[in-house]
C-alpha cells in the first residue's frame, strides 16, 4: 500500500486518487504539495494539526500538535528532511494508539 511521504495518509478509498506528486522519495499527495512542490514543513504541520484536532482530539490543539509530531517523526522522510516545527513534545504511543484507533 503507497502513503504519503509527509503525512503518512493511505492512497486507498476516498484517497486513493489524491497522489498530488511523485518524488524520489515517494508520493506526496494532493493536500501537501502547491504548484508542483512540496509545501512547507509548517503548513503541512498546521495540516496535521487541524486534521487530528478535529478528527480525534475533540478540538484539544495541544494534543492534535503532539499527535502531528508524532505522526510525522515517524515517516522517513521528515527523519532525512529534519524541521524545527517537529521538535517539541510528541504524543506518547499509548495517546497515539488510541487516536489512531478513533480513525
Ligand atoms: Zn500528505
Amino acid at each position: 500500500m503507497q502513503s504519503c511521504i509527509t503525512c503518512g495518509m493511505p492512497f486507498v478509498g476516498a484517497h486513493e486518487k489524491e497522489i498530488g506528486l511523485e518524488t524520489v522519495d515517494g508520493p506526496v499527495c494532493v493536500h501537501d504539495v502547491s504548484e508542483g512542490h512540496i509545501r512547507p514543513a509548517k503548513e503541512i504541520f498546521a495540516g496535521g494539526v487541524a486534521f487530528f484536532q478535529h478528527a480525534v482530539a475533540d478540538g484539544d490543539r495541544a494534543l492534535a500538535e503532539r499527535l502531528t509530531r508524532k505522526n510525522m517523526r515517524t515517516l522517513s522522510y521528515w527523519q532525512t528532511h529534519p524541521r524545527a516545527e517537529l521538535d517539541g513534545p510528541a504524543a506518547t504511543d499509548a495517546e497515539f494508539g488510541a487516536a489512531m484507533a478513533k480513525l
